[in-house]
């Protein structure tokens, strides 16, 4: 077992706080107090001590250990030396290149034939896109590519490297294969093609964020910011100049900035049918959903919808009524208590659904009756067995019920996206799947003593990047981590200055 606790005091011991650099008779006393000798342990440590200095971008310290094998004669461990790459890799300045290039060629002498391990080639790609030599980050992935799939990080690397040297036919050539993968593109990648679109002008920076819109990336508040001063700096085309402002949108889709109401979002009726056929056909019959639920069950819930439906709202019982309870200790009192606030909540409202649809389980049966006679004098019931998944009923319901009804589950649903896996048009159907799940899906904040519920209404707005001649909002990543389902909160809005006063 990695002992960190001992490497991070020796990394302390060793810089007290500042880049340092130690001298080969240094080390060896260091190595002696430490009882190193065994050359295992002592790379170990040195390796350690080398991924640390990385962190803090702490380059004396870095060459100080390069140097310590080079004079000691000892051959340095791969691990270490690309290690020492991604150091370089991290100074700012007109070194850096030749340092990394350096360093490098330094490791490539250690590797017989230039192959090395996925790790290694990660690590080296990490400080290798912002050279001259770029294009040897593809020959790094393919190493990859034999042993692993490529996550983001590598495949935005090489994006960025490709707009940062002004390539984007290869750029373009990654991005269609981190779209194809359903991969994030990374913060380093846009700012890249950011900067790429601007040296190109106006036009460029449009299709940018036409595609980055599309394939549902959003930009980091780094191009947020960059993307705010130069619409802010020069007049456009016309002579008008703009104004940027961070805001955030209501959940009726009005700017907060500038009072403007963003596109409403739409499912049409066409997509709506296609996304429930699908569901129905892949979800329902043919795959594995309903596995842990036996036949007769689904039999009889598909009797009991078609009888029901149409509802208004499908309310996921056992997630509403263990909403704010801590699971271990709560009675069933408690818990039927909280699922009937929910439910005579939503459907007392003057706005609230007409006919509302509870999912519950079988053991649901033994909770006080006085607080289940209440629930189902407002809503309709169905108590799935046990060990059934309920996601897949609650789905089927809301589908079965027609493009009005929503839903109530703080499920991200992940699963049952994914499963959509028609031939044909897969993207585009999980595409309707998110927008469906956004503008259906409520999840509840907070039930309040007094039988209050504050509710995260589904979204009403489109929540994309939108512009007309006049203005323009973007929604950028702010840092705070979010649901794949979710959209960030916060947009950059930038509106045209008026003809008057601002006309150059
Ligand atoms: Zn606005």
């Amino acid at each position: 077992m990695p002992n960190f606790t001992l490497w991070y005091k020796m990394f302390t011991e060793v810089t007290r706080g500042a880049d340092v650099y130690v001298g080969v008779e240094e080390w060896d006393t260091f190595i002696k107090t430490y009882q190193l000798p065994e050359t295992r342990r002592r790379d170990a440590i040195f390796g350690s001590l080398m991924s640390l200095a990385t962190s803090y971008k702490y380059q004396k310290l870095g060459n100080s250990i390069r140097d310590y094998f080079l004079k000691t004669n000892t051959p340095m461990p791969i691990v270490i030396a690309a290690k020492y790459v991604q150091l370089c890799g991290r100074l700012e300045g007109p070194e850096r290149e030749e340092k990394v290039l350096q360093a490098y060629a330094e490791l490539k002498k250690l590797s017989r034939l230039g192959i090395f391990d996925a790790t290694t080639a990660q690590t080296v790609i990490d400080a290798l896109y912002r050279t001259s030599q770029w294009k040897e980050c593809i020959r790094l992935r393919e190493i990859i590519q034999v042993l692993d799939a490529v996550g983001p990080t590598v495949n935005g690397k090489i994006v960025a490297g490709a707009f940062l040297h002004d390539d984007p036919d290869t750029a373009g050539e990654f991005l269609r294969v981190i779209q194809t993968a359903k991969q994030a593109l990374i913060p380093v990648a846009l700012i890249a093609w950011y900067d790429y679109a601007c040296r190109i002008g106006q036009v460029e920076v449009m299709k940018m964020l036409e595609h980055t819109r599309n394939a549902e990336w959003f930009i980091p508040l780094e191009v947020a910011n960059k993307l705010k001063a130069r619409m802010e700096s020069q007049a456009d085309e016309d002579g008008y100049r703009w104004r940027g402002r961070f805001t955030t949108i209501s959940m009726k889709g009005e700017c907060k900035a500038c009072g403007a109401y963003l596109e409403p979002i739409t499912i049409t009726k066409e997509e709506f049918l296609k996304l429930r056929d699908n569901f129905f056909r892949l979800v329902v019959e043919t795959s594995d959903v309903f596995l842990r639920s036996n036949p007769k069950e689904v039999a009889e819930f598909r009797e009991f919808v078609e009888i029901n439906a149409p509802f208004d709202l499908v309310i996921d019982g056992l997630n509403a009524a263990y909403f704010q309870h801590e699971a271990q200790r709560v009675t069933s009192r408690k818990l039927a208590e909280r699922l009937r606030m929910v439910v005579e909540y939503v459907t007392t409202r003057n706005v609230g659904p007409k006919k509302v649809l509870v999912l519950g389980r079988k053991h649901m049966r033994s909770w006080p009756i006085d607080e289940m006679r209440r629930i189902s004098r407002a809503a309709k019931l169905f108590y799935a067995e046990n060990i059934s998944q309920d996601d897949p009923f609650l789905l089927y319901a809301a589908l079965f019920s027609g493009p009005q009804c929503d839903f109530m589950s703080s499920d991200l649903m992940r699963d049952h996206r994914f499963k959509l896996e028609s031939k044909e048009n897969q993207d585009a159907l999980q595409k309707v799947f998110l927008k469906w799940q956004r503008t259906h899906q409520l999840q509840i904040l907070k039930v309040f003593p007094d039988g209050t519920v504050k509710l995260k209404p589904p979204m009403r707005f489109d929540t994309v990047a939108q512009w007309t001649k006049d203005s323009m909002h973007i929604p950028y990543e702010s840092g705070v981590p979010r649901g794949l389902h979710e959209i960030p909160t916060n947009w950059l809005c930038l509106t045209k200055g008026s003809a008057d006063t601002t006309r150059i």
